[in-house]
């Protein structure tokens, strides 16, 4: 007779169940030594993990299963020989934390140790600070990792199944940052992350609700997605058009208005403050801890960069007008600046700056569904005007 032990039949039922919830971490916390410094991160139970440094600026990142933070994703840390620390989803089921460091430090060994008397497992590594050479070397950038490894990060390619009979225009909507990049941080401490990522799903409602449009996300949740990926799900799709979706700050808190950008051709930017902005939008992947990688898919003729770019500039053209209607425009509104994220050769590319979040009045404003509404139609009738001049053009 088969006699099936009660623990064991709850151990069982135990395994079966579902996930209720994810693993969480606790604020890091540190202990100085006298060789080194001791950082330590309380889980709610022993993880695999992976950590390594990165040059220029120097960092050190630890990766982990998907958790959930119990800390603010922009942190500043009083820890010594760290600077700041933000977190977040940085690939589907893999979480990150990015240190910005005071110099190089070499990571010395790292271990997760049993449980506490509250139950939580503790990660922790020891730093010491490190000549720059051995920072940059070879050797410095091997991981250390737990015995159990980690998963891969694998971007989600959103690429949807399309019914070949469905020819409508396809546009992918891009919400800039996401993850441990919380891009712009806001007079009253919101993350441009969110900000954008709202609007998008605004955005993508209208465009369906249209009727007239298929919609790509590049990113529908709180989650990393390296500037080169985001073009790239844009080609990988043949989409039509892609939109990013961003929100800036200035040190001048009386500047607002949206502002329409298109790719600069051999770096001439519009102005010093485009020029820069690019700058701090290309540092995304950096800020993630990821490495930036521009992918050469294409080797294009000229010809071919040159129509995507006319086509960019038509499009922010329609669109500026539209914008006008529903909105304060910068002066400027369509300029050109060196942004990665457009440089598609094959998918026209906007960038939309939909406003500051340095400015009071806009932000809270930014924040107003009716508002994002608004930026919402009136991105959709340039889309409309946009497409039937293709038409057209197309016809003659
Ligand atoms: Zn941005």
């Amino acid at each position: 007779m088969l006699r099936v032990c009660f623990h064991c039949f709850l151990l069982i039922v135990m395994a079966g169940a579902p996930a209720l919830a994810k693993p969480t971490v606790e604020a890091p916390r540190s202990g100085t030594h006298a060789d080194f410094l001791r950082v330590v991160l309380d889980l709610s139970e022993a993880l695999p993990y992976r950590i390594f440094t990165l040059p220029n600026p120097p960092r050190l990142v630890v990766d982990l299963p998907e958790v959930g933070f119990k800390f603010p994703v922009s942190k500043n840390l009083k820890m010594p020989q760290v600077k700041a620390l933000r977190s977040g989803l940085f690939a589907p089921g893999l979480s990150r934390l990015v240190f910005d460091l005071e110099g190089p430090v070499k990571v010395l060994r790292a271990a997760v140790l049993p449980p506490n008397d509250r139950g939580l497992h503790r990660l922790y590594f020891d730093i010491a600070p490190t000549d720059n050479k051995s920072f940059a070397s070879k050797e410095a950038r091997k991981a250390l990792t737990s015995k159990k490894p980690l998963p891969k990060a694998v971007y989600a390619s959103a690429v949807p199944s399309i019914p070949i009979a469905d020819r409508r225009p396809l546009i992918v909507i891009d919400a800039g940052h996401g993850g441990p990049d919380p891009g712009a941080i806001s007079v009253s401490g919101a993350y441009e992350k969110d900000i954008t990522l709202a609007f998008a799903k605004i955005l993508a409602d209208t465009l369906r609700r249209s009727n007239k449009y298929r919609v790509l996300m590049t990113r529908d949740r709180d989650i990393f997605l390296p500037l080169a990926e985001r073009y790239a799900v844009a080609e990988r799709a043949d989409a039509d058009l892609f939109i990013s979706l961003h929100a800036n700050i200035h040190a001048k808190s009386s500047i607002k208005g949206a502002s329409v950008f298109t790719l600069s051709e051999r770096g001439a930017d519009s102005d010093a403050d485009a020029a820069a902005l690019a700058a701090k939008e290309n540092g995304a992947d950096a800020v993630a801890g990821a490495a930036s990688v521009d992918q050469v898919a294409h080797i294009l003729g000229d010809l071919m960069r040159r129509e995507t770019m006319n086509l960019s500039k038509n499009y922010a053209n329609r669109l500026v007008g539209e914008l006008a209607k529903e909105t304060v425009l910068l002066r400027n509104t369509h300029r050109y600046a060196g942004f990665r994220v457009l440089k598609s050769p094959v998918v026209p590319s906007v960038l939309l700056e939909i406003g500051y979040l340095s400015n009071r009045t806009e932000e809270r404003l930014l924040h107003q569904k009716k508002h994002r509404q608004k930026i919402s139609k009136a991105i959709l009738r340039a889309l409309d005007s946009f497409f039937l001049w293709q038409e057209a053009v197309n016809r003659s």
